[in-house]
Order: C-alpha cells, then sequence, then structure tokens
C-alpha cells in the first residue's frame, strides 16, 4: 500500500495522540497495550524455563519483544511500510515498558504479577550492576523514544518516495 499524503497524516496524527497517551500514563502504565505486553511477558518465562532455568528471568522481556518483532520482520518481508511503522512502535513503547521494571531493580516498587522474583533485580544481582540500574533503565528509555522517532521518519520517508513515484 502507498503511504499517500492523507494515510501520512493519519499516521501522524496516531502516532501524536500515542506520544500523548505514554506521556499522560507516564511513569505508570498504559492501559490495554500494557496488559498485552504483560500477557506475552508472563508467558515468556516459563516458555523460556522449559530451556533453561538460568534464562528464566530474561524469559519475560524476551516474550514481550518476541511478537512485535516478529510483526516487524513480516510486515517488512511483506512490503507493508505503514504496518511496520506500527509494529516498530509497539516495539519501541515495549522497551519503555521495560526501562520502567529496571528502573525498579533495587527500589522494588512495583507490584509483580505472581508475587514472584523482581526480573530485574534478579538479572542485575546476577550481573553484579544493580547500582547502575537507573543508568540502564534511562538508556533503554532513550531507546524506545529513538525507536518510536525512527517509524515516524521511516514513514516519512516512504511517503515522500511514494510521491516521487507518482510524479
Ligand atoms: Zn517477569
Amino acid at each position: 500500500m502507498p503511504v499517500t499524503p492523507s494515510v501520512l497524516v493519519l499516521f501522524i496524527a496516531g502516532v501524536i495522540g500515542f506520544i500523548g497517551i505514554v506521556r499522560m500514563s507516564e511513569p505508570g502504565f498504559i492501559f490495554l497495550l500494557d496488559h498485552a505486553n504483560l500477557l506475552f511477558h508472563e508467558a515468556g518465562h516459563p516458555i523460556t524455563g522449559i530451556f533453561s532455568q538460568r534464562l528464566e528471568p530474561y524469559g519475560g522481556t524476551v516474550g514481550q519483544l518476541f511478537f512485535p518483532g516478529l510483526l516487524m520482520v513480516s510486515f517488512w518481508r511483506k512490503g507493508r511500510p505503514l504496518a511496520l511503522a506500527v509494529a516498530m512502535i509497539w516495539f519501541s513503547e515495549n522497551l519503555l515498558n521495560i526501562s520502567r521494571y529496571m528502573a525498579d531493580a533495587r527500589k522494588l516498587d512495583l507490584p509483580l504479577v505472581g508475587g514472584g522474583d523482581h526480573d530485574w533485580n534478579t538479572i542485575f544481582a546476577r550481573w553484579n550492576i544493580l547500582q547502575f540500574d537507573d543508568r540502564i533503565a534511562a538508556g533503554i528509555k532513550a531507546t524506545g523514544w529513538v525507536g518510536i522517532a525512527a517509524a515516524l521518519v521511516w514513514v516519512l520517508w516512504r511517503a515522500w518516495c511514494d510521491r516521487r513515484a507518482r510524479g
């Protein structure tokens, strides 16, 4: 599907609205979207646990990035630039969600589903980098925003290409 000017305007309006929702729910939880992320996160732990007990703490993060990542690859291969951008934004929003969890590694304030272990407390303690939790979280958060910006630039660029192709 070509990125026509009207599609572009709709997309940009959608992204601005989405950023508004993300900013408004800062530093909390985005309704529905983060529920879906949490579902994939929670599925990721036991699935990873089947293969390795040691990797199980990473499984949640891998799980919540897996589906948007898979969609990105699929839309890229199908040549669907807009859908790819939406999947990119979902992936990036997951990074914002993950950074929130990372930043909590020492504070341990976030309510945990099932009352189990705190993934990032476990992982950072294992690597002996617990004191850097806020800095690592800030880096992941910045990466998430760069990803959202990149999706926007990608769609703008595609719109420009399609405009040139139409002449
Ligand atoms: Zn987890």
